[in-house]
């Protein structure tokens, strides 16, 4: 099979010969001490490397190198993303799913998990709990289903979650993470506004992805790794991808990442929105460790690492599947977005759910309120933004990375991270996490670079105390 990046195939922009033959050049130049140097001299330029770099970086074994190598992703985090986190919660619609997934425990031959759809209004309610934790961005989930989950169910909850209108509350973006569907599905889920459209391959490795999904429609492999062509297609161009590290080599599956990054680019002339790194979590009926590819909290670190140097206009998530230690380990290294507060069941935010229906998906590993963690953030240097401009300003797929790219970043994530910041402080927090919020909120003014854009900020922040709301630039 033919490497090509620009191929709307699969097994050709994702070759598993190409793969290999990465893997090949990345051992035998882990010590290369020239050519490490000069991938890390190109990755210093901010504009990214090859998987075939990137993959040299990540097995190099110089430590020394490896220091440069974690200042490097320290330092793109502050020049493209600043201190600002990004906060989000996940929403689970349903469970009910048709695939047979062997590491996710709605595959469908588990019988004993509970099995939930939430209503529109069960929504609701769950809408109006994570408005008043003070969410503004979510991330829906649900299973495969094409009866309990047609797409129009899917549709209709979007609907829903966008009307409710609580208090000072709203849910600005709606990111979903449903199963891969037709270019037609997708520009439904356009024209109804949804943020960015994620969905993680699992594993990229053909013959592995086939084993752990034995059944269901997402056993076509060619089918669920195209999906983001389909949703460029269909003029959804913000796209989420990831991996579930821990079903197959760590290796293999940050190369195969980086190639469906360049496919992306190369197809279509905008990368990814987001990359996401979950590791594989205890769950109802799932056991971590039955797969054998898990990885350490250092591996784990030198991936996020790894994958800020050679893709710096791509955001980095990091959910509630990993420690608080471990969150705060990797922030630095380049994590743009996490989740806060999260529930993995489905519903369960408006009103605990009783430990014999557990519909969870995974446990979550950082079990802190959204409070506790916006003030950990915050205390630990970082901005804990609820912004979610861009996408509603028209400011997607090349126009983001454009802003990115540029700059201008600074002039514009940074005023609306304060914005917003203010708000949950003014509506949500804490006393405490009130007062060391709006000492960083007035610190931070300064750093607005455009002396208009900042007066317009000092001006909006003194609005949202005397309570009016939902200011951007
Ligand atoms: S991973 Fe997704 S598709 Fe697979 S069983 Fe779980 S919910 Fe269903």
């Amino acid at each position: 099979m033919m490497y090509d990046p620009k191929s709307p195939k699969a097994e050709e922009f994702i070759c598993h010969e190409e793969v290999l033959a990465t893997l090949n050049y990345a051992h035998e130049n882990k010590n290369n001490i020239a050519l490490i140097e000069k991938i890390i001299a190109k990755a210093c330029l901010g504009k990214g490397l090859t998987h075939r770099e990137a993959a040299v970086l990540l097995d190099c074994e110089i430590e020394e190198k490896n220091q440069e190598i974690y200042r490097l992703a320290e330092q793109m985090k502050k020049d493209f993303y600043g201190n600002r986190i990004v906060m989000f919660a996940p929403l689970y619609l349903s469970n009910y799913c048709v695939n047979g997934c062997v590491y996710c425990p709605y595959h469908y031959k588990n019988k004993h998990i509970a099995r939930k759809k939430m209503t529109q209004e069960e929504i609701r309610r769950e809408t109006i709990a994570l408005q008043d934790m003070g969410h503004k961005r979510l991330a829906l989930e649900a299973g495969e289903d094409p009866v309990n989950n047609p797409i129009e169910y899917i549709l209709e909850s979007i609907k829903t979650i966008y009307s409710v209108k609580h208090k000072n509350g709203a849910i600005r973006r709606v990111n979903v993470n449903i199963a891969a569907t037709t270019v037609e599905n997708y520009k439904k889920l356009r024209n109804v506004g949804i943020g960015t459209y994620i969905l993680f391959q699992e594993t990229y490795h053909k013959n592995s992805y086939e084993t752990l999904h034995p059944t269901g429609p997402k056993h076509d492999y060619a089918y669920h790794t195209e999906a983001m062509d389909r949703a460029m297609e269909a003029g959804i161009d913000d796209v989420g991808i990831g991996v579930l590290f821990g079903l197959e080599l760590y290796r293999y599956e940050f190369a195969a990442l980086l190639m469906h990054a360049e496919h992306l680019e190369a197809a279509f002339g905008v990368g990814p929105h987001t990359i996401s790194v979950p590791r594989i979590r205890p769950a109802d009926d799932i056991d971590p460790a039955t797969f054998d590819n898990g990885i350490d909290e250092d591996t784990f670190a030198k991936l996020v690492a790894c994958i800020r140097i050679s893709v710096p206009y791509t955001g980095m998530i990091v959910s509630t599947r990993e420690s608080k230690e471990c969150r705060e380990k990797v922030l630095h290294l380049g994590v743009s977005q996490i989740s806060g507060g999260s529930k993995t069941s489905v519903g369960g935010y408006a009103a605990a759910e009783p430990e014999e229906e557990d519909s969870s998906q995974f446990q979550p590993n950082d079990n802190r309120t959204l409070d506790e963690v916006v003030q950990w953030l915050m205390e630990l240097g970082y901005i804990p933004s609820f912004c979610t401009a861009c996408y509603r300003e028209g400011r997607t797929g090349d126009r983001f990375m454009q802003l990115l790219k540029s700059g201008q970043i600074q002039n514009c994530c940074h005023p609306n991270a304060l914005m917003t910041l203010k708000e949950y402080l003014e509506d949500y927090a804490s006393p405490k996490t009130k007062a060391l919020g709006n000492q960083l909120v007035l610190e931070e003014i300064a750093n607005v670079p455009s002396e208009k854009i900042r007066k317009a900020v000092v001006e909006n922040l003194e609005k949202i105390g005397c309570g009016n709301r939902d200011f951007r630039v």
